[in-house]
């Protein structure tokens, strides 16, 4: 259900949201310092995005006022003040734009997604039920955009907008990737699922060795977990973690 624009406790609350989402993919590695940003749709034509304030102290230490409120071609919806919008805010309105089913998007410079791209490794399924969503997102193939740069355009973010196609989540070579979901907690357990599957692919590549295919017998005897159910179970997870790491957001 997506939120009325003039009612201030949501809004307040999803900026909280999105605040806490920076801090969760800064305490897991996926974003460093202050680079990457998360938004969610607001209405039909906004969005709220985490911008950066003149005082930025990065992405783990985000609060509710760094996320603005602007729409989905960037034009600020509120006084944005001293905060300076994200450089790459296109990923996020195009996405918004062609997906009607997504309702957040993350983007992050994880470094082993990164190292992977920039090594040709691919995101396959290497494993079985050590981690069962990231085997069936393996499974189901995670697209690559193939451009190296700054998503700083509608030309560009089209393209990668393109390259994701149905899929929950693009790497984008050289650079990161962007993941998406109906929630918040959807498309930030997408983008830390990824995460997880693009570490045991770096790893198994340093050992030297191959990894065998996972026989098709075995996958097919893992149980679907639900994605909704896991989506919002280990985002609860994280939120535990941030408030034992004395990163909580009230
Ligand atoms: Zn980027």
């Amino acid at each position: 259900m997506i939120p009325p624009v003039d009612d201030v406790d949501t809004l307040r609350a999803e900026r909280t949201g999105v605040a806490r989402a920076c801090r969760v993919l800064a305490m897991e590695g996926l974003v460093s310092d202050i680079l990457g940003h998360v938004s969610v749709r607001v209405g039909d034509d906004r969005m709220l995005i985490r911008a950066r304030g003149p005082g930025d102290q990065g992405l783990l230490l985000s609060t509710a006022a760094d996320v603005v409120l602007v729409d989905l071609d960037g034009r600020p919806a509120e006084d944005l003040g001293d905060r300076a919008l994200p450089q790459e805010l296109a990923i996020h309105s195009s996405v918004l734009r062609r997906r009607a089913d997504t309702g957040a998007v993350v983007h992050a410079h994880p470094p082993d997604v990164v190292l992977c791209s920039i090594a040709g490794l691919g995101l396959e399924p290497v494993f079985g039920a050590f981690n069962i969503p990231a085997m069936r997102l393996a499974e189901a193939g995670i697209p690559v955009y193939e451009y190296c740069g700054l998503v700083r355009d509608g030309r560009r973010a089209g393209e990668m907008v393109a390259a994701l196609g149905d899929r929950p989540a693009v790497v984008l070579r050289g650079h990161g990737l962007t993941a998406t979901g109906p929630t918040l907690a959807a498309a930030v357990v997408t983008a830390l699922t990824v995460n997880r599957l693009a570490s045991m692919v770096a790893a198994v590549a340093r050992t030297g060795r191959q990894a065998p295919p996972v026989p098709e017998a075995d996958r097919a005897g893992l149980p679907d977990l639900g994605s909704s159910f896991n989506h919002d179970a280990v985002w609860r997870a994280y939120l535990a973690k941030l408030g034992a790491a004395g990163l909580a957001l009230p």
